[in-house]
């Protein structure tokens, strides 16, 4: 049994893998600013005694015992992400620096929830680790894009600087259960919006590309690689079944027997055209790679946002 700290433990992916951590049999400290997280998430889990919930911003440097530091906490959409941008590159940079302050303090190791975005509107495709990326260090999306890369530069830092024992997860497109109803990514806005009876909003042509991971597969990819014997090299988990954003919206439509119909918005600025992982690492490394498809994963996803909205 480890000691391990989940930050961001109280949203979507945080809660599964806290789940997943105590059914494990270890001792989970949850801490979590409420920002897009809510208690809700881990309502099922409160007589659980080997779970600690912890009420912090991770901008403020924290004290712990631990074993193992799974670092998710930061905005994962878009709507919220630059509802502040300013915090979201603090909590970027300045969480991901204290959480490595902590993991050399108490020698622990810790693994970074890093993201497909550090490659930017990606001008390889599909997507490999070697790939540097591009990025607009001066759009809208950049306090988390370029937030993030200077998270993975600070892992480098501390691990070639202090021998801090580091793994980077570069997460591409999770959905599931537990997202929030105003989350605003795509997989979530389209069942709500085929649920309700709204429109679906489409941004751009839907021509874009996504690549849809379940979560309960994301998870099992972070685990592997948090206890895999050494990989300090970052590592792609993501779904490489690429769909376009049309595609998404008409599985959801039968899936959800909806009437909806498809209205077409403004495509965001620096919306990445085409979005896919390269997971041979995971593959290589891990023995990792998804298990679920999305028209599964949707099935298991559609009626926890239907109880939701109930
Ligand atoms: P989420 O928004 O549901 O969860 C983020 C959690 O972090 C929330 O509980 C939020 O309250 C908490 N948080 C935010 N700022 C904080 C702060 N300053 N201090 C403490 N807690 C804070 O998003 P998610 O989809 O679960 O994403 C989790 C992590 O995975 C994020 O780091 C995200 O960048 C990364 N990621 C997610 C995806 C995806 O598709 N879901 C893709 C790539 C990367
Ligand atoms: N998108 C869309 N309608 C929505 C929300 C998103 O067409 O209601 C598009 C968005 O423009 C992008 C893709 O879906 O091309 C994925 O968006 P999301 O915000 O889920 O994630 P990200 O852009 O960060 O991959």
């Amino acid at each position: 049994m480890a000691r391990i700290l989940v930050t961001g433990g109280a949203g979507f992916i945080g809660s599964h893998l806290v789940e997943f951590l105590l059914k494990e049999g270890h001792e989970v400290l949850c801490l979590d600013n409420y920002f897009t997280g809510s208690r809700e998430n881990l309502l099922h889990l409160r007589d659980q005694p080997r779970l600690e919930m912890i009420r912090h911003d991770v901008v403020e440097p924290v004290m712990l015992e631990i074993d193992q530091i799974y670092h998710l906490a930061c905005p994962a959409s878009p709507v919220h992400y630059q509802y502040n941008p300013v915090k979201t590159i603090k909590t970027n940079v300045l969480g991901t620096l204290h959480m490595l302050g902590l993991t050399k303090r108490v020698r622990a190791r810790i693994l970074l929830a890093s993201t497909s975005e550090i490659y930017g509107d990606p001008l390889e495709h599909p997507q490999r680790e070697e790939y540097w990326g591009n990025v607009n260090c001066l759009g809208p999306r950049s306090c988390y894009d370029e937030g993030k890369r200077v998270a993975e530069t600070l892992m480098m830092d501390y691990h070639r600087q202090n021998r801090v024992d580091i793994r980077i997860a570069r997460i591409f497109n999770t959905y599931g259960p537990r997202m929030a109803l105003n989350d605003g990514r795509v997989v979530s806005n389209f069942i709500v919006q085929a649920l309700s009876g709204k429109d679906i909003t489409i941004y751009g042509e839907g021509k874009q590309t996504r690549s849809f991971c379940y979560v309960s597969d994301l998870v099992a990819g972070l685990v592997s690689l948090m206890n895999c014997e050494e990989q300090t090299e970052p590592v792609n988990l993501g779904n490489p079944e690429e769909f376009t954003i049309l595609e998404l919206a008409h599985k959801v439509l039968a899936l959800t027997k909806s009437a909806s119909t498809l209205v077409y918005k403004p495509l965001p600025a620096d919306d990445p055209v085409r979005r896919r992982p390269d997971i041979s690492r995971a593959k290589a490394k891990l023995g990792w790679q998804p298990q679920v498809l999305l028209e599964e994963g949707l099935k298991a996803t559609i009626p926890y946002f239907a109880e939701k909205l109930k």
